[in-house]
């Protein structure tokens, strides 16, 4: 049976017709690999860019496949949305990161880690139990509120009634929201007045090529545009904001240009274990 959901995984990650028959198997794999302790946390540091100190995480799963090795969330996290395993999946990196946030600030106090992020995808916030879970998973662990950040996108906001009342509900809570892939969809702008955001995270789209001087290829230019429109927005509205993908010293300085202070990607940190980030928390500490 287990090769057989093997072939299957297979089939689906090719890319070639979907047999229903496949689905049933991964989401059976998934649910296997989650029994099976398969699934970790790491987290990558958010950063502030003027001086490089670590003020945040966000929180991104992997799956430790035993023959596979490392699947990325890209290959998995759509079928743990379709087939629903993304709830108790969500529910284990909620837990997991509280816990770990938890920890941190224990050993490094409020000033060394300032919150830690997640992603919550639509069908969490579906979940009639989403709310509460995210309640319990607070006070089960001692998070305070204030440190959690829960990133959504766009698309899993414009779902209806039910997740606009259960990101109030966070909201009221003192949970922090972030909107994830910020610029991306269609309609950024209007929701913003209608969803409690504390935090827009600007696309790395926007990012890759943001050093290109002014002159340079058009492309660029709007790109730019884009980035210093998202972060007026931001000023005016009173949000904070994360600039993702950073890959370059060249992108952090045309950022800082632009009034960006805080961002994430690979020059400024990988995704990396808990312990990694704590190394990182150490090298800080009194500074
Ligand atoms: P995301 O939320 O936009 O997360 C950022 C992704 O960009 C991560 O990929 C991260 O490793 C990658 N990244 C960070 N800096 C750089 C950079 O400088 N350059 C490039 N090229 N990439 C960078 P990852 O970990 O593969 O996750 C992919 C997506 O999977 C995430 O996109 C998120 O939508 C989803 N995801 C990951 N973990 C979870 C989870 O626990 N729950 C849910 N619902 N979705 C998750
Ligand atoms: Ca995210
Ligand atoms: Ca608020
Ligand atoms: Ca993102």
């Amino acid at each position: 049976a287990k090769q057989r959901g093997k072939a299957g995984f297979v089939r689906y990650v090719d890319g070639m017709a979907e047999p229903v028959l496949a689905h049933m198997q991964l989401g059976g794999e998934l649910r296997q690999a989650l029994d099976n302790d398969e699934f970790r946390v790491v987290y990558q540091p958010i950063v502030r860019l003027d001086c490089n100190r670590v003020i945040g995480v966000e929180a991104l799963v992997r799956w430790h496949h035993p023959t596979r090795g490392m699947v990325s969330p890209a290959d998995f996290i759509p079928a743990a949305e379709r087939t629903g395993l993304i709830v108790p999946l969500g529910r284990f990196v909620l837990r997991e990161t509280c816990r770990q946030a938890v920890a941190w600030l224990a050993e490094f106090g409020p000033d060394g880690l300032q919150e830690a992020g997640l992603n919550v995808s639509a069908r969490q916030l579906h979940d009639p139990d989403f709310v509460s879970d995210v309640a319990a998973a607070l006070a089960d662990t001692g998070l305070p509120c204030e440190r959690l950040v829960l990133e959504v996108t766009e698309s899993a906001v414009l779902r209806g009634t039910r997740v606009s009342r259960a990101l109030c509900e966070l909201d009221r809570m003192g949970i922090r929201l972030a909107l994830d892939d910020f610029g991306t969809g269609e309609s950024s702008l209007s929701l913003l007045r209608a969803f409690p955001a504390a935090i827009v995270k600007l696309d790395k789209s926007f990012v890759d090529g943001i050093e290109i001087d002014d002159g340079q290829p058009a492309a660029a230019d709007a790109r730019k545009a884009v980035a210093r429109a998202v972060i007026q927005l931001a000023h005016a509205l009173g949000l904070d904001t994360v600039a993702e993908g950073i890959e370059s010293s060249e992108q952090v300085a045309a950022l800082l240009d632009l009034g960006y202070t805080v961002g994430q990607g690979y020059h400024l940190g990988q995704p990396m274990t808990a312990d990694g980030v704590s190394r990182l928390l150490a090298l800080q500490r009194g500074t």
